[in-house]
């Protein structure tokens, strides 16, 4: 099987208690593993297992039409989440770079926060928002379900490359915070990985 689980870098309780224990066991093991399982099933005898998952987002309108939709939410999750795992980790600090693009494009990290929490909480349903780069201008934009913006205008309505990103399905808070979407995402400052971040915003 071509598409894999990543390794997570971290133990489930690692950002407790802002994601609990269970949840971040759940979400890897059970539905990022569906996620990986489905792309791997999809695509299976077809040329396009050879694709990085990059590539099979980007390039999605190749894709032959019965399965297209499948791969987009299937594919889609396991890019999503890979770059989720990633993101996360406690204690680290918003500098350099990225500090300064964001103080450039926002004014100031107070009323960045402010947008990115007011699109994460008014995003209807399932879905996720993401801190993306074009053009070296940041922008906040919200993907619907498993879309990404990487797989453009054309398809998902938004374009970019996701520094990172929240997931606001249910299934990222639900047990813990129940329907307080905004306490989670409130929570979900103390866990950016911003040396991360500032990584992805230099490539
Ligand atoms: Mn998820």
């Amino acid at each position: 099987m071509k598409y894999q689980l990543p390794t997570l870098s971290y133990n489930y309780d690692a950002l407790e208690p802002y994601i609990d224990k269970k949840t971040m066991e759940i979400h890897y093991t059970k539905h990022h593993q569906t996620y990986v399982n489905n792309t791997n099933l999809a695509l299976k005898n077809n040329k396009f297992i050879n694709y990085t998952i990059e590539e099979l987002l980007k390039n999605l309108n190749d894709i032959p039409h019965d399965k297209r939709n499948f791969l987009r939410n299937n594919a889609g999750g396991h890019f999503n989440h890979s770059i989720f795992w990633k993101i996360l980790k406690k204690n680290t600090i918003l500098n350099g770079n990225l500090k300064k693009a964001i103080e450039k494009n926002f004014k100031n990290f107070s009323l960045f926060k402010e947008n990115f929490e007011t699109a994460a909480l008014t995003h209807f349903g399932s879905g996720w928002t993401w801190l993306v780069k074009k053009n070296n201008k940041l922008n906040i934009v919200c993907t619907n379900n498993q879309d990404n913006p990487l797989m453009g205008d054309n398809i998902c309505g938004v374009n970019g490359f996701p520094i990172f990103g929240i997931d606001l399905w249910e299934h990222a808070y639900y047990l813990k915070y129940q329907n307080q979407r905004f306490e989670y995402i409130k929570a979900f400052w103390n866990v950016i990985n911003w040396d991360e971040a500032e990584l992805r915003f230099k490539l």
